[in-house]
């Protein structure tokens, strides 16, 4: 039998791939076959290396996916990256550039900022749904424009818990994830026949930067843990799985789901 995970010839595009969650899925899907093309802000060298390890090509591109903030100044951008200044289309340009051909996009940028509801500036508002909503749209629309007449492809977005909870003290951020799971249902229904398969992961509790907090926090960290079945904190090789199966033929026939990688938090 063929390997329905193999992503030898296909070129993946991750955003925010420099750190954390993201940065495994882009060694996960390098590791799988995949060319990788980085799109971000901070320093790619630790990513690049670890895709590179695996054999496979790799090129970054220095972007700011907030808009409003897309072009940037070159002199801003980490030596070794080309700096994208055509906006999210832009971005999706370089990585056909880089490479000819574009298969799969994983929307994985995002932010988060804590405060209690009645103190949530309307700047604050702005930066995480348009991070982590609005630029997810219009790469995907870039990707797709391309993925659509050019025989399909697969893009998967990262929801979170609070695409179907409420969440303590981040009323932005579970708006943005909740509209990431409505988008994601909305592109699948529009492109599900066309052959590009759009998808979610909802990770649970991650030990990552976007996490520190909490789990510095003495009370909520073992709030937390003791309601994770799985008795401990994902660590961000935990979404390799989902992230290859949703990239991959495998997949093909999935279309529109939030796939939960969260521990059992969400059975309890
Ligand atoms: P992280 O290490 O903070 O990763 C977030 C990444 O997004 C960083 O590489 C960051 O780049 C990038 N980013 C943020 N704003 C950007 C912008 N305007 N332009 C370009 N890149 C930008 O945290 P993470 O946990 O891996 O988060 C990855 C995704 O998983 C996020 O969408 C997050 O909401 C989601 N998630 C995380 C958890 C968890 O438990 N950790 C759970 C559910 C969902 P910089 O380094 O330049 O800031």
């Amino acid at each position: 039998m063929q390997n329905l995970f193999d992503l030898d010839g296909r070129v993946a595009l991750v955003t925010g791939a420099n750190t954390g969650l993201g940065q495994a899925i882009a060694v996960a899907l390098a590791q799988a076959g995949a060319d990788i093309v980085l799109a971000g802000r901070s320093d790619p060298a630790a990513t690049v290396e670890q895709v590179l390890a695996s054999g496979r090509r790799c090129h970054s591109v220095y972007a700011d996916l907030l808009p409003g903030t897309l072009s940037v100044a070159a002199s801003a951008a980490p030596s070794g990256s080309v700096t994208q200044t055509g906006g999210l289309a832009g971005v999706v340009d370089q990585a056909l550039a880089a490479f000819g051909r574009l298969d799969i996009l994983v929307n994985n940028a995002g932010i988060i900022r804590r405060a209690d509801a009645t103190d949530v500036t309307e700047e604050d508002w702005d930066a995480v749904v348009d991070t982590n909503l609005k630029s997810m749209f219009f790469l995907s629309q870039a990707a797709a424009r391309h993925m659509l007449v050019n025989g399909g492809g697969k893009i998967i977005n990262i929801a979170s818990l609070l695409s179907f909870q409420g969440g303590i003290r981040v009323p932005a951020y579970a708006a943005s994830k909740s509209g990431v799971a409505g988008l994601t249902h909305a592109l699948a229904n529009e492109w599900a026949a066309r052959g590009v398969n759009v998808n979610a992961i909802a990770p649970g509790y991650f030990a990552t930067n976007n996490t520190e907090a909490l789990r510095n926090d003495a009370v909520r960290e073992p709030q937390i843990l003791a309601r994770i079945p799985a008795g401990r904190w994902g660590q961000p090789d935990d979404l390799a799985g989902a992230a290859v199966f949703l990239s991959s033929r495998a997949s093909d026939y999935v279309h529109g789901v939030v796939l939960p990688v969260d521990g059992g938090w969400l059975a309890r």
